[in-house]
């Protein structure tokens, strides 16, 4: 068995070996582990859409290459943060907010600024992880599986960045009740610290949920 996540970024994946700790730590790939070079449009209209854009674009490139193997899972996973104040956004755009190229210190302190005058009970806002998994059952008719997880945590958007952790939007989202604002126990991804994050986040819930259709399925 292979797990290959179809990603780029070392944040990302950094966190996924974490989260699924030694058990799977010998069958871990990131596309760099199999020098695979691509980056999908992300087109979709949902995080389930874009997950399996590039999961398919992942499967479609290592089938190309005929480098895929039977009890291969090929997984991606597509993120966003959405803040209820701005109607759901950065929501799917959260790559390309204000631009892909701008630099992310830079978008989380406009949707700081983009929301100071706003009151602590109306700051909720959510991380989403959809992660589409393909599984390789049988090469010969080329039939594989197709399945999507989903990990959702609630939260708040800070009203400063205290920068020590993770990446992206972290330091600015926070876990918990914005009510915590008020009591001085702001708790921000960033702030908490990627291990204790990898415990609680969207990521690590929408991974838990595949794990456990992987071992209650398989022979793990
Ligand atoms: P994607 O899933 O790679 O398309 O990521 C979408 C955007 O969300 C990127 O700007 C990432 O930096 C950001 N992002 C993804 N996962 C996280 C996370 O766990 N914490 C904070 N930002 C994230």
């Amino acid at each position: 068995m292979r797990l290959i996540f179809a990603t780029n970024n070392m944040h990302k994946m950094s966190e996924i070996r974490d989260i699924l700790g030694d058990k799977y730590k010998d069958v871990l790939y990131s596309m760099l582990d199999l020098d695979i070079h691509i980056d999908p449009e992300e087109t979709g209209k949902s995080f389930v859409e874009n997950a399996n854009i590039k999961a398919n674009a992942l499967y479609q490139e290592l089938e190309s290459k005929n480098m895929l193997i039977e009890g291969d899972f090929i997984i991606a996973d597509d993120t966003g943060l959405c803040i209820d104040y701005l109607d759901g956004a950065p929501g799917i755009m959260s790559a390309r907010y204000m631009g892909k190229e701008t630099n992310q210190d830079d978008k989380n302190s406009k949707i700081l600024e983009l929301m100071k005058d706003i009151k602590d009970d109306e700051r909720t806002a959510h991380f989403i992880t959809n992660l589409s998994v393909i599984e390789v059952l049988n090469i010969i008719d080329n039939k594989p599986k197709r399945l999507n997880f989903e990990g959702k945590i609630e939260g708040y958007i800070a009203k400063t960045i205290e920068k020590k952790d993770g990446f992206g939007y972290d330091p600015i989202f926070a876990v918990g009740d914005p009510s915590d604002i008020a009591i001085g126990k702001v708790k921000t991804y960033s702030n908490m610290g990627v291990k204790e994050k990898n415990k609680i986040s969207h990521r690590a819930i929408a991974l838990n949920n595949f794990v456990q259709y992987l071992e209650n399925n398989h022979n793990i």
